[in-house]
């Protein structure tokens, strides 16, 4: 069945209203961003009508593209495996990068920013349940990474932590998952206070993810339909 993109970004905005109303927290404290990877400009121009602001893209070159024709004041937010090759593409194009998992990403992301006289807010990912099939930073090692970024890469401004949990894994499993997040992310925020972002959250399971602390929420196919 058709279902606009008005009425799913309504629907998605109640259930994200509930679940913060169910943990005493401001909506507001949620930021939705609308993952756009292999959808229309046109798409993203109807989600930007009914009040959207924050897009994802997984993709360097689609990025590239899509900033030069969608409205100026979107804030693009990189959220996909990086090539080191594509590193100014990003730089030029993403306000956020979600997906920092490796020193040689950050101090390459950080040299394009240099050259662009440009600060870039960005996001460690872990390979939280420790997936070899995903990318990310290995729990134990994050904390030495954030440091690491933190002390040499002046035009990156780290702004906390991106998770892409196993969305399959059964209840129990989840709850540990949600637990060793919380716990990594205030063993953070103890040695960088200004590290208060999570990025955690599909349409599989934002819910959840805001119960859990989430504050930023990576919303795909629920809020845009399916993709191409
Ligand atoms: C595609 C993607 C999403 C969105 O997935 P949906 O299931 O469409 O909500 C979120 N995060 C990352 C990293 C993605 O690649």
């Amino acid at each position: 069945m058709y279902q606009s993109i008005e009425s799913r970004v309504q629907a998605v905005q109640a259930n994200i209203d509930l679940a913060c109303s169910g943990i005493n927290q401001s909506a507001e404290s949620v930021k939705v961003i609308a993952v756009s990877k292999l959808q229309s400009t046109e798409i993203i121009q109807e989600a930007y009508d009914n009040g959207v602001r924050d897009f994802g893209e997984n993709y360097a070159q689609e990025l590239h593209q899509k900033v030069g024709s969608c409205p100026t004041d979107i804030i693009w937010h990189f959220i996909g495996p990086i090539q080191t090759n594509k590193l100014k593409l990003i730089a030029e194009a993403a306000d956020w990068v979600h997906s920092i998992d490796r020193m040689k990403v950050a101090s390459k992301l950080n040299q394009a920013c240099e050259h662009l006289n440009k600060n870039m807010s960005v996001l460690i990912q872990v390979n939280i349940d420790n997936e070899p099939t995903k990318s990310g930073v290995k729990t134990e090692d994050v904390l030495t990474f954030a440091r690491e970024i933190n002390s040499h890469c002046s035009n990156l401004e780290l702004r906390g932590l991106m998770f892409m949990p196993n969305i399959n894994a059964s209840d129990k499993d989840k709850l540990k998952t949600y637990a060793n997040i919380q716990s990594l992310q205030s063993s953070l925020k103890e040695i960088l206070p200004h590290c208060t972002e999570l990025s955690l959250g599909t349409s599989g399971d934002y819910e959840e993810a805001i119960v859990a602390g989430s504050s930023m929420v990576r919303i795909g196919e629920t809020l845009l339909g399916p993709r191409l």
